[in-house]
């Protein structure tokens, strides 16, 4: 998989792409990226991104032509299909079911928006605008990341085991099990003692309830839609109604 970054702060892109998994997927081939300047389509001696917005208000819009040079010329320079993204507050929110559909895609080009975001009609050139979460960050770079970061962990061979990442929180639609390593007793808390009988079978069901059980004490919202039996299912929505009587979500 190739990915496209659109910034005008690519500069804060080195480290994190060059260290430790995402390093290592490029190490071995599994995901190439290329960070972009968008102030290469300017076309002014300033190489102005950005203007007052229509219509008055506070701080500054970025232009629409330097996202649509930018966005044919890397359309033009690689015949492979890419999924063109604006990393957007007002988009779908990021997912690990998302994560896994773009993890699939040959190409993304990612678009970074700053200032009070993009000119309007930026948004005709995405086909799809994400949102990492519910709130106002500065500038699109660190949504960006994010969603390299989730979608590169996910291509073939990049983790250790594959299974790491099928096992992890919401790849069965649930939070992850407690995990624990050594010592096996610190401080007076101690590992439970089903995890260091060896018997793999008792282990898989154990983190199973476990899963479950912390999925519905801590996220009740996901319990609807996760892939559960009629008996898991009845377990968590028991869990539920006991959690709402304690008044004890957190
Ligand atoms: N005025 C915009 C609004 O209310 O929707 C917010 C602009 S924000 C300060 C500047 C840029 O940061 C956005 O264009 C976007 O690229 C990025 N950004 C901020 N929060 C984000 C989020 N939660 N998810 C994805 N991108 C975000």
């Amino acid at each position: 998989m190739h990915i496209d970054v659109v910034t005008i702060f690519p500069e804060v892109f080195g480290p994190v792409l060059s260290s430790s998994m995402l390093g290592i997927a490029q190490d071995q081939g599994a995901v190439t990226f290329a960070v972009h300047d968008l102030r290469q389509w300017t076309s002014d001696r300033h190489r102005t991104t950005d203007d007052y917005p229509y219509g008055g208000g506070p701080g500054m819009v970025m232009k629409p032509e330097p996202f649509y040079r930018a966005v044919a010329e890397l359309k033009a320079s690689d015949p492979t299909s890419a999924t063109i993204v604006l990393v957007c507050p007002q988009g779908r929110r990021f997912d690990q079911d998302l994560a896994e559909d773009l993890a699939g895609r040959e190409r993304l080009i990612l678009l970074c928006g700053r200032y009070e975001g993009v000119d309007e009609r930026v948004r005709d050139l995405a086909d799809i605008e994400i949102s990492i979460g519910d709130y106002v960050l500065t500038g699109g770079e660190l949504p960006a990341m994010v969603i390299i970061d989730a979608v590169t962990r996910l291509q073939p061979g990049v983790l250790a085991s594959h299974e790491a990442a099928e096992e992890e929180s919401f790849s069965w639609g649930i939070l992850e099990y407690p995990q624990y390593t050594r010592p096996a007793s610190f401080q007076g808390k101690d590992v439970p003692e089903v995890l260091l009988s060896g018997d793999h079978a008792r282990i898989a069901a154990w983190r199973r309830v476990e899963a479950v059980r912390r999925t519905a004490e801590r996220r009740p919202d996901l319990i609807p839609s996760a892939d559960l039996t009629p008996e898991e299912r009845a377990y968590a929505e028991k869990l539920i109604t006991d959690t709402f009587k304690e008044g004890d979500f957190r």
